[in-house]
């Protein structure tokens, strides 16, 4: 039996003798244990504040940008940036400092500069399914194209923005919300309507008294 130093009980070395044994020589994430000689070989990883072997630290940890500076943290901890090919502990506080997002096209993480922010996610700032829009929608720059539609006059505007105006001329326009329609328009030709014969008109005509 063995007792190690953090208490646990460990089987396997049942050789009736007691014995204490270091922890500076075992790896914390694999449990080997290292000769005093080669005590070297573990490295002090402040994020499990834990030694770790050499073997375990390629495998399991990263070198990433963290709370304070870079340093060894656990891989599955971390996340890969695709802009810069670094690697960022997966903490709000930590990717807020840097500035890194995770897109919700491809859940991959990116610097802000290559994204832009549409109803609170991110995406790729080429991503074709986002567009610009002429009339911010608010406060938002961006929409999914979905969302959107075109204005009379060609302006992409969100489609909650939008709205249908049935003219004069018996067609129904699209225009933002906030335009007056007299601006963007056909003016009303008014010999056509006060011509009850003008198609336009014929349909609208009032029942004769
Ligand atoms: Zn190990």
């Amino acid at each position: 039996m063995m007792i190690e130093d953090g208490g646990t009980f460990g089987g396997g070395q049942a050789s009736g003798i007691l014995r204490l044994v270091s922890s500076r020589c075992t790896c914390a994430e694999c449990g080997d244990e290292v000769d005093e000689d080669d005590e070297d070989d573990l490295q002090y990883v402040e994020s499990i504040d834990g030694r770790v072997c050499q073997a375990c630290l390629d495998r399991y940890f990263t070198y990433a940008h963290g709370r304070h500076e870079q340093a060894y943290y656990r891989e599955v901890d971390c996340v890969y940036c695709q802009t810069d090919g670094e690697w960022y502990y997966n903490s709000r506080r930590v990717l807020d400092r840097y500035d890194i997002v995770e897109c919700s096209t491809d859940g991959k993480y990116y610097h802000i500069d290559d994204c832009i922010e549409v109803a609170g996610r991110w995406y790729l700032s080429d991503d074709l399914n986002i567009a610009r829009l002429d009339v911010e929608y608010e406060g938002e720059e961006y929409a999914r194209e979905r969302d959107t539609v075109h204005t009379e006059d060609g302006r992409v505007i969100h489609e909650d923005a939008a709205a249908h105006i049935e003219w004069w001329d018996g067609n129904t326009y699209v225009l933002h919300i906030d335009d007056n329609p007299e601006d963007y328009l056909p003016e009303q030709d008014m010999d056509a309507a006060n011509d009850p014969d003008h198609p336009i008109n014929r349909d609208a005509l009032p029942l004769a008294a």
